[in-house]
């Protein structure tokens, strides 16, 4: 038996007004190439940087989220490497003293999350190449975690909590298709030793990173198949190469790229223009009062406060959008309080609602509805005064137009009839014109009940109460 150690290497760009280093826009919505940069972010000989707070307070949030230690010194230090996007032939980052060490998240201890800066981005011509500065100098939070992940759906399990708490915090979109978030994974696969007790614990096997993943579908298939691959080549008494391998995302498998680096190949020393950052001056207390309700609180309170099932929660909690909507409308439904309330508007909402939405392929933030319309109608519905076919008809017209759903009812003369006397001489009719469901009732099919029910409401326009119209069936049929 083999076992797989998986450690994640996760790049954020976080949301910034400015750069790290210089005051230039962190715009990653500006398509125009170099428009963006100066000559700090350009490496211009003589230029000095200056950290931006922004970002550094940004990170001790995530280590706060996270329950990391907040380094009380930390600084800057220059890795060097030689490439077309890295203007300075270095880039500033943290070696030795990052921001936060420690911390966790779904059982996976993290080591440590430090701050740096992103680099150019290189377009590739048929034989030329172009390099657009606009990214360079970007703040970049890395994120690393011991290897203690197990599997595939450990280690995606882990990076899309990691990314639902960046976007709680307001850190970064997280955004992977436009590369906010990229993930590194790296593999080791050891033989498991079971019989031997006293054994200290495994040593690791040979490390092997994994770049190039550009989504979670592929960081599922890249450990996948390098976990086979691994053990395939063990099994044949083979060693394990410690490099890079890239994945090939057409042929779904892992490529060699090249032999892994060490730190000393980096020469990393002290950034000698920046001032080693002294965070006892930063206001802790004050960033931890910063932190909104994160998810796994969010999950508890609204199992608790609003009885729904925990799968339920989950597709609030994965939607910022959803959870605040839901929440708004649940606070006017507060005044009588039951559950039963909160599941209609829960039901209304992820389905109805939604489906009306991707339809329309809209996006929410075009939404007519407002929470308080959206929890009249849940009012209304739960009062009895319309049915659920007429409810629909009503989130319709809301939906298109923003209207109030009691000026609906009242100007479209929507409300369920719910007095006798209006649906007695249908529920006759109906009798009469269906003479072989009324025979099948008799002889104890029930749903032909159900039929005659289903006529009634399609001649009333779907305006009756079911529980009346059932009742008035059964007197009419009883003798
Ligand atoms: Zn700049
Ligand atoms: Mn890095």
């Amino acid at each position: 038996m083999f076992l797989p150690s998986i450690g994640l290497e996760i790049h954020t760009e976080l949301k910034t007004k400015n750069k790290m280093f210089c005051s230039c826009l962190n715009d990653p919505e500006e398509e125009r190439p170099n428009v963006n940069i100066c000559p700090i972010c350009l490496a211009h000989p003589g230029v000095l940087p200056t950290i931006n707070k922004e970002a550094v307070e940004k990170v001790i949030k995530v280590g706060l989220a996270l329950n990391s230690k907040i380094s009380k010194f930390s600084k800057f230090d220059r890795k060097n490497y030689f490439y077309p996007d890295l203007p300075k032939g270095y880039q500033i980052s943290q070696y030795d003293a990052p921001l936060c060490v420690g911390g966790s998240l779904n059982n996976v201890s993290i080591r440590r999350i430090h701050l740096e800066e992103d680099t150019g981005r290189l377009i590739h011509g048929k034989d030329f190449s172009l390099v657009d500065f606009n990214r360079a100098g970007v703040p970049l939070m890395e994120l690393v975690t011991e290897p203690d992940i197990k599997s595939a759906a450990e280690a995606l399990s882990f990076v899309k909590e990691l990314q639902l708490i960046l976007r709680y915090l307001n850190v970064s979109d997280a955004d992977m298709e436009k590369g906010q978030l990229r993930i590194e994974v790296n593999i080791s696969v050891q033989p498991e030793i079971s019989n031997f007790k006293s054994q200290t614990p495994n040593k690791l096997g040979t490390k092997v990173e994994i770049k190039n993943l550009n989504s979670f579908r592929a960081v599922g298939e890249a450990i996948g198949y390098e976990i086979q691959r691994q053990k395939n080549l063990l099994e044949k008494g083979e060693k394990i190469i410690q490099e890079t391998r890239g994945w090939d995302d057409k042929k779904k498998i892992t490529v060699s790229q090249r032999l892994k680096e060490e730190s000393h190949d980096y020469r990393y020393f002290p950034e000698p223009d920046l001032p080693p950052l002294d965070l006892e001056k930063f206001d802790l207390d004050n960033l931890r009062r910063e932190l909104p309700e994160l998810p796994t609180q969010k999950r508890e309170r609204f199992i608790k406060e609003y009885g729904l099932l925990p799968k339920q929660v989950e597709i609030l909690v994965v939607d910022r959008f959803a959870a605040e909507f839901f929440e708004e409308a649940a606070s006017e439904l507060k005044i009588q309080n039951p559950k039963s309330k909160f599941q209609t508007l829960y039901n209304y909402l992820t389905s109805d609602l939604f489906g009306l939405v991707s339809q329309a392929k809209i996006g929410y933030k075009d939404l007519k509805i407002t929470p308080e319309n959206f929890a009249e109608l849940i009012n209304i519905i739960d009062k009895g005064e319309i049915s659920t076919r007429t409810a629909k008809d009503i989130l319709k017209i809301m939906f298109e137009t923003g209207r109030d759903p009691s000026e609906i009812i009242e100007t479209e003369g929507l409300k369920q009839i719910s007095d006798e006397s209006g649906i007695i001489e249908i529920v006759k009719k109906v009798i009469l014109e269906n003479q072989k469901a009324v025979e099948d009732y008799k002889k104890g099919r029930e749903n032909a009940l159900q039929f005659l029910i289903g006529r009634a409401m399609s001649e009333l326009k779907g305006r009756a109460n079911p529980k009346i119209l059932e009742e008035l069936f059964k007197k009419e049929l009883k003798d």
